[in-house]
């Protein structure tokens, strides 16, 4: 009973080794998942934050530029419409220049108003009462309205403008009868947009780009004259299907290869805005944090694992212990079969068994002969080494699965042979016998006398009528010569041949 009580103590200490790992790794997989979905919502927090920054930036600058650009379109519309009065054929040009342009036209960075004719040829200069012959028939700004009369605002691409960058803005001018009369055309100088952004504090790596709704860049800081005036139409970047006015796009940019998250901004307004910032600033804080939290979750993982492992590995070792122990204290020391304690709890358990599956159970009771004259004539230690060879004899006979052989006590052994008729035991106690017989045999001679039963377990017998029962036939046969196998006979016993 104790060994199968300790079998279940084994298993339960196995079983908690396992439990304790399992749990381990589970808690290490569950803290890793928080912290995880912790860093993800502190980066999305970061990005959030960073999106609005950038949102309310291009807001402010789309809403100069566009306040701007609807100041001085008012001015040009003021001229188209009153350029086409029949009184002003008559008038001075003093006069003129004071009915059609007002004060807005002449602010710092925009450039003077021009009306040019149907044929190209400068009209009227906001800035001279004389102006110079000029003719710009060739001009985008000119064609576009001769050719288009629904074009209403142009803004042209950066160009060269009177001796300064500037984008020309151009309305035309219609007559009554919808014919083309020539264009009105004023400019906003770069001067403009560089004191816009120098306004703002920008962080190294940040750009602002003024791109017109073809996507042509207008300007853009840092500036670059190589990227000033560039059509992205063949690019598949800043496109409205994945930059929306309002929205936002996390990636490589069309000018340089630094990812950058762009917020677009201005949809109304002829021209629109987009801000950039360099992903690595935006996370940076955020990396150095994740680096650290990272950085003390796996010191904890390790820790934790490794923790468990060592325990894991004690328990193993005090399992392997207590195994060692039940061992020891189940086998006989001098001839390392079962000891008597384990026999007891085989016998029981065996049983049991053939009780409730009506199987037989055999006994052999081995003694050997004339013991103590060998001991005498040959001394004790000689008497343990024959001991130990009657052992090895019946050990090598006895080898199915649930058979035990166990040394019973002194110089008396006891073979267990489950499932087994008594003509099977009987044959398997003379292999037994003959074995050491032969053994034995030379100088010294040494012989064993072997009693068998074999039992169907009846109701109210106990396995110590079986053990009574293959005494009583080691007893025959010590009293018929010793030196032979008896097998059990007398009515109280069912006998199974
Ligand atoms: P029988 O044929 O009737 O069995 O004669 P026997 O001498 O074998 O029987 P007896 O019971 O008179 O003596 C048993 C002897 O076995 C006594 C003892 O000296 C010896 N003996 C018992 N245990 C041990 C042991 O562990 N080692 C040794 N060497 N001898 C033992
Ligand atoms: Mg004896
Ligand atoms: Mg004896």
């Amino acid at each position: 009973m104790s060994f199968r009580r300790g079998k279940d103590a084994r298993r339960r200490w196995r079983l908690s080794a396992k439990l304790l790992i399992a749990s381990s790794v589970a808690t290490v997989i569950g803290f890793s998942a928080i912290c995880a979905s912790v860093m993800f919502d502190m980066r999305r927090g970061e990005e959030e934050l960073a999106r609005q920054t950038l949102e309310n930036l291009a807001s402010g600058i789309d809403a100069d530029i566009s306040r701007n650009i609807e100041l001085y379109d008012l001015s040009l519309r003021a001229v188209t419409s009153n350029l086409v009065m029949p009184e002003l054929n008559s008038v001075k040009k003093e006069l003129l220049h004071l009915i059609l342009f007002d004060h807005a036209a002449t602010a710092q960075h925009f450039g003077a108003i021009q009306v040019f004719d149907a044929g190209g040829n400068l009209t009227i200069d906001a800035a001279s009462l004389d102006p110079r012959p000029e003719n710009r028939s060739d001009e985008e700004y000119f064609t576009v309205h001769r050719d288009r009369p629904d074009v209403g605002l142009f803004i042209s691409r950066p160009m060269l403008h009177r001796g300064a960058y500037a984008i020309v803005l151009s309305r035309r001018v219609t007559g009554e009868d919808g014919r083309f009369l020539g264009v009105v055309v004023g400019s906003i100088r770069f001067s403009y947009f560089h004191e816009l952004f120098g306004r703002l504090n920008l962080a190294p790596g940040d750009t602002i780009t003024v791109l017109r709704h073809d996507r042509t860049i207008i300007m853009r800081t840092p500036s670059d004259l190589d990227v000033i005036g560039k059509n992205l139409a063949e690019q598949n970047t800043w496109r409205s299907e994945n930059l929306k006015d309002g929205g936002s796009f996390a990636g490589k940019g069309p000018v340089d290869a630094t990812p950058r998250l762009y917020v677009r901004r201005g949809g109304a307004s002829p021209l629109f805005v987009v801000v950039g910032k360099p992903l690595e600033n935006i996370f940076n804080l955020w990396r150095t944090e994740a680096i650290r939290i990272g950085a003390i979750m796996a010191a904890l993982i390790v820790f934790v694992l490794s923790t468990a492992l060592f325990l894991a590995r004690e328990i193993g070792r005090r399992a392997a212990a207590e195994e060692r122990l039940e061992e020891m204290a189940t086998t006989d020391a001098l001839t390392g079969l079962r000891n008597r304690r384990k026999f007891d709890a085989e016998i029981d358990v065996e049983w049991r068994r053939a009780a409730r599956q009506g199987q037989p159970v055999a006994l052999l009771m081995i003694d050997a002969d004339h013991f103590k004259a060998y001991n005498d004539t040959y001394g004790h230690q000689a008497g343990d080494q024959v001991l130990v060879g009657i052992a090895i004899c019946i050990s090598d006979a006895v080898r199915r699965a649930g058979e035990c052989a166990a040394r019973f006590g002194g110089e008396e052994f006891a073979v267990l042979l489950p499932g087994t008729s008594a003509i099977d035991a009987f044959n398997i106690a003379e292999a037994i016998r003959l074995k050491v017989k032969q053994w034995c045999e030379g100088d010294i001679t040494t012989t064993v006398s072997i009693g068998i039963a074999s039992m169907r377990p009846g109701p109210g017998q106990s396995w110590a009528d079986l053990v009574e029962a293959a005494d009583k036939a080691l007893y025959a046969a010590k009293a018929n010569g010793r030196n032979q196998s008896v097998l059990t006979s007398g009515p109280k016993f069912s006998l199974v041949a």
